[in-house]
This record gives C-alpha cells, sequence and structure tokens, in this order.
C-alpha cells in the first residue's frame, strides 16, 4: 500500500479534537461499509465519546445479528434528526465510497455541502470527492483494511478490541470474497492474523453471513438459476434479469439476490456475469467478471454507475428488457 502516515496521523488528530464527528458511507450497504462504519465508530468512542453513524439507508436484514446495527442511523427513515447531526458535525468520513452520488441525490448533497472536514477513506477508483484528507488506494481489497492500517499506524492496536475486531474482520472478509480475489495480499493476512489474536469468533461472523439465508431466498435463486439464467457461450457471459413480479412471488426482501451474480460467475466458461433486479425505482444491476474484461468501464460508461474492475454495479431507468438487450449488444461488440 502507497504510504499515508501522515494522512493516518492527522486523521487522528482530527479525532481527538473535533466536537462532532460523523461517519458516513454508501447506498444499499454491504459487509465493507457497515465493517468500516462500525469499527470506525468502536475506535473513536475510546477518544471521543461525540461520534454518529449516518448512511443512506437500511441495511439487508442479514446483518441483525449485528448488536451495534441499531446505532446507525438512516437518512432514508429519519431525515430530520440526520440533518440535524450533518449540519452540525465538523469533521465527516467518508467510507467506501468515491462519489458523493454513491449517498444517493438528497444526503449526497447534504454531505457534500456541509462545511464539516472530511476524510476520504476508500478503495474505489478515480475518487471525486474534495477532502480534507484523501486515503484512497484501489490495490487494496477493502475499506475495512484501510481503517485497520489508521489503528495501526498511529500505534493504537491498543485500542483494538472484540468489538472493532469482528467489524473489521466482516469487511475484510465480505469485500475479498473470503480471501480470495486478487486484491487479497499477504498484510491482508497478517491483518487477520492479529484480528484473530483479539479472539472474535471468526466462524460465527462466516455462518451469520453466508449460511443464515432465508428459505424465500434461496428459492428465488434456485428459480433464478433453473428458469431465468442466459448463457451467451460465444461470448462468455451469463445474465439473469428478475421482474418486480417475479421478486414478489418470492416475498423479495431487501438483500435477497446478493451473491447470485457470483453464482452465475462461478460457471466454467462464464467469464462475465450480470443481474439485472427490477425494482421501482428502476433496475439495478450488478456486473463480476473473472478477468479479460473490465466490469468497471462497461458500468461507468453505459450503467449510471462504477466500481472495481471484476465486481461493478450501475443503474438503468429502462424497462427491464430494452437494459438487458443493451447490454447483450454492448457485449457483442466486446465494448467497455
Ligand atoms: P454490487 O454488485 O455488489 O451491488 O456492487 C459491486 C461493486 O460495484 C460495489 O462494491 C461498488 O463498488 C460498485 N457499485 C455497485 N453499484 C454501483 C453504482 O450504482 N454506482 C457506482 N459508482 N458503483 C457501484
Ligand atoms: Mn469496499
Amino acid at each position: 500500500m502507497n504510504g499515508f502516515l501522515n494522512e493516518f496521523r492527522t486523521t487522528f488528530q482530527e479525532i481527538l479534537n473535533s466536537t462532532n464527528i460523523v461517519i458516513t458511507s454508501h447506498k444499499s450497504p454491504d459487509g465493507d461499509s457497515l465493517g468500516s462504519s462500525l469499527s470506525l465508530y468502536h475506535f473513536i468512542k475510546k477518544f471521543n465519546p461525540n461520534v454518529a453513524i449516518c448512511h443512506p439507508d437500511e441495511a439487508p436484514h442479514y446483518f441483525d445479528w449485528i448488536t451495534d446495527i441499531s446505532k446507525i442511523k438512516l437518512f432514508e427513515t429519519n431525515k430530520d434528526e440526520v440533518i440535524k447531526i450533518i449540519q452540525e458535525a465538523d469533521l465527516i468520513f467518508c467510507l467506501d465510497f468515491n462519489d458523493f452520488k454513491r449517498l444517493g441525490d438528497d444526503f449526497g448533497d447534504l454531505v457534500q455541502k456541509s462545511d464539516a472536514k472530511k476524510v476520504m477513506i476508500d478503495h474505489h477508483q478515480n475518487p471525486s470527492i474534495n477532502s480534507f484528507i484523501s486515503i484512497s488506494d484501489t490495490t487494496i481489497a477493502s475499506t475495512s483494511e484501510l481503517i485497520f492500517e489508521l489503528i495501526f499506524q498511529t500505534d493504537n492496536l491498543l485500542a483494538m478490541d472484540a468489538p472493532i475486531a469482528e467489524m473489521l474482520y466482516m469487511g475484510i472478509m465480505t469485500d475479498t470474497g473470503s480471501f480470495r480475489f486478487p486484491s487479497v495480499s499477504s498484510r491482508t493476512h497478517e491483518i487477520i492474523s492479529i484480528l484473530l489474536k483479539v479472539k472474535i469468533n471468526h466462524s460465527k461472523i462466516h455462518e451469520k453471513i453466508y449460511d443464515s439465508n432465508s428459505l424465500d431466498k434461496i428459492r428465488l435463486k434456485s428459480y433464478a438459476i433453473v428458469e431465468k439464467l442466459e448463457v451467451l457461450p460465444k461470448y462468455l457471459t451469463g445474465i439473469i434479469s428478475l421482474t418486480k413480479e417475479e421478486l414478489e412471488r418470492f416475498n423479495y426482501k431487501k438483500g435477497d439476490t446478493e451473491g447470485l451474480v457470483n453464482s452465475i460467475l462461478s460457471i466454467e466458461n462464464i467469464f462475465v456475469a450480470a443481474i439485472f433486479i427490477e425494482h421501482k425505482d428502476g433496475i439495478k444491476i450488478s456486473f463480476r467478471s473473472k478477468g479479460r474484461f473490465f466490469v468497471n468501464e462497461l458500468a461507468n460508461k453505459h450503467f449510471n454507475g462504477g466500481g472495481h474492475k471484476y465486481a461493478a454495479g450501475g443503474f438503468s431507468s429502462e424497462k427491464l428488457e430494452q437494459a438487458v438487450n443493451r447490454f447483450k449488444k454492448l457485449i457483442a461488440k466486446n465494448e467497455k
């Protein structure tokens, strides 16, 4: 990783000296946005009691086991309180996102316009956030790893307790596909080794995240693969699209299509996977790649999104079929 020693030190000084600190992260929270937010929250609490987490929207239910998840204030359901907290903040952490749009339009505007000093800690390409401190490293597998480095490089390892370590472990585990993606480094494993010394129950975290699926979720996934998977052998691509009605048939809850795109990618001779999910406000798209093809460029250029080379997402206001057909044409042209 590129050295950020000065940035980490300045950030720690700001933690000590600020009056009201707020931690934000992107819409549709995942393990890394929650893990980095909650670990940083617990860490800051040891030095400064005036810290809050404000996220755009609710986490999927498979994160309900996290005791402190209820401490996160949601802009979507608690707008007035969140507006007040942001207005009173003098230090705002922007975790795991590279563009204020990732907070959603209204919440993004609110945070962007705030006079508070901003500290961005992120690992996505092309950051466009104007911040007081920018700790952005695309070679790092997860934002949670960068939160670990903040604690480590400011000589605060003694402050590391189980609630911090558990959340860091969760963030690193989920953003590395359980320590298997190319972005995993020997440092990732060193960090995990240090976290395990804090005596966290790592297998409980795996079980809670990966082996606690609802029956509806598994049935939706099975239906999607049996009935809806379209393979384009010529283009080494697999696509699933699901309509609102199909989601309703399986009592869809937020997070129920999580992992589906990776199941497509797990098929031999499929190198690009895409899912198109019809929600009431438009089509949410996820892209994955095993290499050869960088899906973040496709997501960014053609689907109002972005992400990492091998895992990206986007959004479309088209009809479901239109969005899928457009994707097929782009793939046929081998266009990024
Ligand atoms: P997922 O497919 O799991 O929703 O997202 C995979 C990755 O793509 C995320 O880690 C995030 O970096 C990125 N991503 C997903 N949706 C969007 C989006 O709407 N805009 C941008 N810029 N990135 C996204
Ligand atoms: Mn991340």
